[in-house]
């Protein structure tokens, strides 16, 4: 067909019509219910193998190849009457053969026959999946069962919803048809019945294809820039006012947008669900800027996101379809050696922060990770390794510069402002942007450490050694993470030992070198020794809770399987129980009389499909860990079970993260924002 289109174009041919272009009509009408009726086939295939998993004969490639060529006699012989009537004529605007686009019987016929009846079949298989899969839920059986039919009824839903959308979106039709009207000849607009259009979408890999109401070839930057992008992203308003960030700010800042590759690292996450395509990306260089920046956005309410490094795991914390704002440039590492403190910038990973500082054996107490950002691990709390020394990073705090909602630059510290220093501590981006943290440096000299990895045979002794450690040791410079980690069905765990000194004293881990296993313990920088992950506390690491991770870790590892490239990850992070003896309070409770440690348990998935069932998977994991916890006889009622807002998911309610300080923080926010001006961007909200 696009052969056709462009023979025609360039013969300049006006022939009316040639009987191959209606050919090509008739099997366009053909291939058109072809479509629809496979999406039916596979609906009703789909429904099949969830109601009827034993009925193997339609599953076998005999079946399935006999119905495939049903469906394509039937296709063809339904469109024969509008060949030999002599119904398909070239139409010239669209330079293809096709019945006229007006209310008449053929035109009904082909409705009813191409969309209305494979769509009604599986709106109806729809129904029937959704009452049967309503009706499993509430009977006991397997959570495998039950994850592959929620698994079904997503696909079926999904392909319900694909055609009606492509057909019935006309807001977005309208949109498409503004961006054809406001663009220059050098840009052009195709529908779904362009081959064009088919190229446009076409991707290497099927599941990466999408239909859209449009496709849009931009021609020129401009094209793309003034008109296309804004209207695709459905803003032209936000882009008013990307503009009139960039009039304001310095050189030392800079507004980027989607054309420009430094856009794409501004937006870019650890996770790809909480990467939002914004109207532009703004990188502050300077405080001032930033705080222009934050007048600007009080004054047009335009909602923005502010990302450090990107590691917040909540969709939209981070992240914006409107203004985005980058720290980037945040990037200052400075040792003060006078009164032993370390100034740190927002803009960097906590690689970037131990690098800098490796030269003068200092470190401050930041991530287990290299690629987290210094600005969410600092405001939510900060477990690091050296945490039974020094307690969170939180308590390492001495000063905080702040850009208010309302745009003002204060240093905060327990002296200027003791509430909102309080409330900084664990209190997340609810009171402004912080441009600095004012750190205590910490003596680093070369660490003893490393990863071992372990045969999944060994898990019970893993299990019981991590115990033994959390029951005897009590040296606070050492520190162990007990990870167990399955991707794709394929099962790792691992020991990642830590001991804050060139040298650990004997046997301090012989419990886990004892037991065979890859990889080594030796002296290494503090650099080098990394790894780390989200959620759920008890209170002391016990047998029968660990036990419950993990028959939790193998239960999830196979009820994954089915859902392609997976990971289960659990990581179970003992410290000592003294490791909140150094809390210098803060928002977030951390109190020794309630020392909890925090455990991961972290999916990643593929397909946007199974979100629900892995976010489902989390809570239903962290809740049985906490009632085997409850049941174990430990006193986990009311605020003492308090979930750590770094690892928390987003609908977790604030009084579970920040328990009796709750109201004492919504009356700080009330007073430093009054205008809410901090509501315009992502995150849990006092
Ligand atoms: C692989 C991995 C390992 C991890 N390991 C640990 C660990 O060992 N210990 C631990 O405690 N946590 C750990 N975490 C959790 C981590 O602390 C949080 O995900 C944290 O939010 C990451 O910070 P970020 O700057 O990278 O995130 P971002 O997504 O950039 O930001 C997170 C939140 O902070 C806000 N924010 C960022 N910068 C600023 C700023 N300058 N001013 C105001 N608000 C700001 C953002 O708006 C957002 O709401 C880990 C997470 C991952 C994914």
């Amino acid at each position: 067909m696009a052969i056709f289109t462009l023979q025609h174009d360039l013969q300049q041919n006006s022939e009316q019509n040639n009987p191959f272009c209606i050919i090509l009509g008739f099997f366009g009408y053909g291939t058109d219910g072809l479509q629809n009726y496979s999406y039916l086939l596979t609906a009703v295939y789909q429904y099949i193998s969830v109601v009827y998993p034993n009925k193997i004969i339609w599953r076998t490639i005999k079946s399935q190849f006999c119905l495939v060529i049903v469906i394509w006699i039937v296709c063809i012989l339904y469109s024969l009457p509008l060949l030999v009537t002599g119904q398909i004529i070239y139409n010239i605007d669209n330079q293809i053969c096709q019945i006229p686009l007006r209310l008449s019987l053929p035109m009904v016929y082909v409705a009813a026959i191409i969309y209305i009846i494979p769509n009604s079949g599986i709106l109806a298989v729809y129904i029937k999946l959704t009452r049967y899969v309503h009706q499993i839920s509430s009977r006991a059986i397997s959570n495998h069962t039950l994850f592959h039919a929620r698994r079904e009824l997503k696909l079926v839903q999904r392909t319900f919803i694909l055609i009606p959308r492509i057909l019935g979106n006309t807001d977005t039709l309208q949109i498409c048809h503004d961006i054809e009207n406001a663009i220059s000849y050098e840009s052009q607009v195709f529908y779904l019945y362009d081959p064009r259009y088919y190229d446009d979408i076409h991707h290497y890999s099927i599941s990466s294809t999408n239909f859209s109401v449009c496709s849009v070839e931009p021609g020129t930057t401009n094209d793309l820039a003034i008109i296309v992008i804004p209207r695709i992203l459905g803003n032209t308003d936000t882009l008013q006012i990307c503009h009139d960030i960039e009039n304001a700010i310095s050189y030392e800042s800079q507004v980027f947008y989607l054309y420009d590759p430094r856009y794409y690292n501004d937006i870019h996450h650890y996770s790809i669900s909480s990467t939002n395509f914004s109207v532009c990306s703004v990188e502050p260089g300077t405080t001032n800027d930033l705080a222009i920046i934050m007048k600007i956005i009080g004054k047009n309410r335009v909602p923005f996101g502010i990302k450090s490094g990107g590691h917040s795991l909540n969709p939209g914390f981070s992240s914006t379809k409107d203004v985005h704002i980058s720290m980037l440039r945040f990037s200052q590492v400075n040792y003060n050696p006078t009164d032993q403190t370390v100034d740190v910038g927002p803009g960097l990973v906590w690689n970037d922060v131990y690098k800098q500082l490796q030269p003068f054996n200092v470190s401050v107490l930041g991530g287990r990770v290299s690629n987290v950002g210094v600005g969410g691990f600092l405001l939510g709390g900060g477990y690091g390794w050296k945490s039974n020394q020094y307690g969170l990073s939180i308590d390492t705090i001495l000063e905080y510069e702040l850009v208010t909602p309302n745009g003002t630059i204060i240093n905060v510290n327990n002296k200027t402002y003791p509430d909102l220093f309080f409330g900084l501590k664990g209190g997340l981006n609810n009171f402004g942007i912080v441009t600095n943290f004012k750190m205590r440096a910490l003596p680093q000299t070369l660490v003893y450490g490393g990863v071992l990895l372990y045969d999944f045979l060994e898990i019970n002794n893993i299990l019981n050694a991590a115990v033994n450690f959390q029951h005897n040791n009590q040296d606070p410079k050492a520190q162990i993470l007990c990870d167990f980690t399955s991707l794709g069905g394929s099962v790792a765990i691992n020991i990642i030992a830590f001991y804050d000194a060139p040298i650990a004293p004997p046997n301090t881990f012989d419990i886990f070198t004892s037991i065979g296993h890859l990889g080594k313990l030796q002296t290494r920088s503090f650099l080098s020794l990394v790894q780390a992950s989200p959620v759920v506390i008890t209170e002391n690491m016990r047998k029968p809770g660990v036990e419950k991770v993990r028959d939790l870790f193998i239960e999830y590892t196979l009820a994954s399987i089915p859902y392609g490239r997976t990971l289960v990850n659990f990581d179970v992070e003992p410290f000592l129980p003294s490791y909140f003896e150094k809390s210098q309070g803060g928002a977030y409770p951390h109190s020794p009389s309630n020392p909890l440690f925090p455990i991961v348990v972290q999916f990643g998935w593929q397909s946007e499909l199974d979100d629900q069932v892995f976010i489902n998977a989390t809570q239903t994991v962290a809740e049985a860990i906490l009632e085997a916890a409850i049941q174990d006889g430990q006193d986990l009622s009311g605020s003492k079970e308090i979930l750590y807002p770094n690892y928390a998911l987003d609908n977790t309610p604030l009084i579970k993260m920040y328990g009796k300080n709750l109201d004492r923080l919504k009356s700080i926010r009330q007073q430093w924002d009054p205008e809410n001006v901090m509501y315009l961007t992502g995150g849990f909200k006092f």
